[in-house]
């Protein structure tokens, strides 16, 4: 596992940077609006090639489902996009940036690696939190997370924080540099005790009227904070969060989770001693491809809270 997860550190670490760098230069122009209307910038772009080109460089048969692919790059009206990527990736050539990017579009099969270049662009683009996602699964078990959150501060002294965890060996924070790290665990607070609920920022992507009546079931214990991202799972493995809520919109019946917007952050907050699983308390299952079929919502607790936050959603 030691491969895997250093070449996983190492992609999931330089196209952190590259967020960082570009997250400070950023402007209007440099987002596409893809067909399902969510933005796209220059810096999902940038993170998907230099992961892809790291994994596929260390590991060439594992194929790599990854969230973007150069469809729209490769338009006229968009080679001033790519012409930027190219600035911020050095001497790489338009070529090698767009077959980077689709070494992405890879297949679920037994043994893959899956990719949110930047998960949360919405709060990338304002300047918020957002996190590089990558988990390794096989036959439809997450074996390895990582994220990377460069706005997540890891000290005083360090903006940014890694989170690591393999299947067995718990959850490691640590900053960008590696140079300090620490063990983490999920907050040991009980029901009786005061609790903090994690929510998207978008409330087009959770069903916050609902989410708002069961976090006032618990009276005046109770606070909520929101963020974007799989901040979130970092924000509850970190223990500093008791639950997290994702429930499904009603005028979305049919939407089903990604799964690079959960796996890195569900095996980070289980490997911490938390337990993740869908609306309906069943345990998330990626063995369906790219979406999480069987599924519906995800809540995250610190293990304590879960039943009693299924038993108020019923
Ligand atoms: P968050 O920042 O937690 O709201 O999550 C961002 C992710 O939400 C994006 O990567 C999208 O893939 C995902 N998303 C988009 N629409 C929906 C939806 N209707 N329900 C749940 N998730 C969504
Ligand atoms: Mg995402």
């Amino acid at each position: 596992m030691d491969k895997y997860l250093n070449a996983a550190l190492k992609a999931v670490t330089a196209a952190s940077m590259i967020c960082r760098e570009i997250q400070g230069q950023l402007v209007s122009e440099d987002s596409i609006t893809k067909k399902d209307k969510s933005p796209v910038t220059i810096a999902d772009y940038a993170s998907q090639a230099i992961v892809c080109s790291i994994l596929n460089g260390e590991f060439p048969s594992i194929p790599i489902v990854g969230e973007e692919d150069s469809g729209s790059l490769k338009q006229d009206e968009n080679k001033a996009v790519l012409e930027k990527i190219k600035s911020f990736l050095g001497d790489w050539n338009p070529d090698q940036i767009i077959d980077a990017i689709d070494l992405g579009n890879g297949e679920a099969t037994d043994l893959f690696w899956t990719l949110d270049p930047i998960d949360g662009t919405k709060g990338f683009l304002r300047g918020d939190q957002y996190a590089v996602a990558l988990a390794l699964i096989e036959k439809g078990e997450i074996v390895l997370g990582v994220l990377g959150c460069p706005n997540l501060d890891y000290d005083e002294e360090n903006n940014g924080t890694l989170l690591y965890a393999t299947k067995g060996n718990g959850s490691v924070a640590c900053n960008f540099s590696m140079k300090s790290s620490r063990d983490i665990t999920v907050s040991n607070r009980k029901p009786e005790e005061s609790v903090r609920f994690l929510e998207s920022v978008e409330s087009g992507h959770a069903n916050h009227s609902d989410q708002a009546k069961i976090i006032n079931a618990f009276s005046e214990r109770k606070d909520s904070v929101r963020v974007d991202s799989q901040v979130k799972y970092a924000v509850l493995a970190q223990g500093n969060a008791e639950v997290y809520l994702r429930l499904p919109k009603p005028d979305m019946p049919d939407y089903r989770e990604k799964i690079w917007d959960h796996a890195a952050g569900v095996i980070i907050v289980e490997e911490a001693g938390g337990l993740i699983s869908d609306v309906s308390g069943k345990p998330l299952d990626f063995s369906q491809g790219k979406k999480l079929l069987n599924n519906k919502g995800v809540i995250g607790t610190n293990g304590q809270f879960h039943d009693m936050v299924l038993e108020n959603i019923k």
